[in-house]
């Protein structure tokens, strides 16, 4: 295929990805009743007011129940294409901060997730959390940045450090890039593999949720991971305490208005 074609399919797919993205957030929100009006039109745009900053959580009053699912170190071939089906399904948009060197194995993952109507984030090259040179450092987020480009047509400007770490020069950089430092609110654990039951995975999730949280889990880690069987759950439990998912791009719009 020739790079034009490719460039305009792209565009095709960006219309398209736009297009349902608005009119899910139209439907949703006065059935759900969010005390506030949204108007958002773009779920990949960062507002500036956050470039270059650190989040955990964005602060909303109790009666806005925004939040936001996340997902980290895929994409996988085992559990990532079984985590979009389920959002698909449930018609909930989430960002996956995924790996440069998964994203180059599984690119047509990484396209799904945005067919899908979800947002990509940076989470490093190699996942590597020890203090690095600073070329490491720039390699190590620039690489999958450019990857990130490459194989779905978008720019990222949001960015997590592997394990939350802060001090190893990695947050430092972003912030430079003026990338968002996407930390987390609720970690739903799923990182304990077999030593967190089921049941503890949603109710970690279910209990720590508020509004505004940003929830941490994980498309990646083979078979000891429980997410897939935990999401549904999770989901329909958040959905039955009034909540209404974003993606963190949303989430950071809600919080400018
Ligand atoms: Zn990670």
């Amino acid at each position: 295929m020739g790079m034009g074609k490719v460039l305009w399919w792209r565009r095709i797919l960006l219309s398209i990805t736009a297009a349902v993205g608005v009119l899910l957030i139209n439907l949703v929100i006065p059935v759900k009743g969010v005390t506030q009006l949204v108007q958002l039109q773009d779920s990949l745009a960062v507002p500036d007011s956050f470039r270059g900053s650190i989040v955990r959580r964005v602060p909303l009053s109790s009666a806005n129940k925004a939040i936001a699912l996340t997902f980290d170190d895929g994409p996988s071939p085992d559990i990532t294409p079984q985590v979009l089906s389920i959002l698909k399904e449930k018609n909930i948009p989430a960002t996956f901060f995924v790996l440069g060197q998964n994203l180059k194995k599984f690119p047509h993952i990484g396209q799904q997730m945005l067919a899908d109507g979800h947002v990509l984030g940076n989470h490093t090259w190699h996942h590597w959390y020890h203090r690095m040179r600073e070329f490491i450092i720039a390699r190590e987020i620039e690489s999958t940045a450019k990857l990130i480009s490459q194989v779905t047509g978008v720019r990222t400007n949001l960015f997590r450090p592997p394990y939350g770490h802060r001090y190893n020069g990695l947050v430092d950089y972003a912030r430079k890039r003026k990338d968002v430092v996407v930390l987390w609110s609720v970690d739903s654990e799923d990182w304990r593999g077999q030593d967190i039951s089921l049941e503890e995975l949603v109710e970690q999730v279910l209990t720590n949720a508020e509004p505004g949280a940003i929830v941490l889990m994980h498309d990646s880690g083979g078979d000891d991971n429980k997410i897939v069987q935990a999401l549904p759950k999770i989901i329909d439990g958040l959905s039955d305490r009034g909540y209404i998912f974003f993606s963190v791009p949303q989430l950071l719009q809600l919080e400018e208005q």
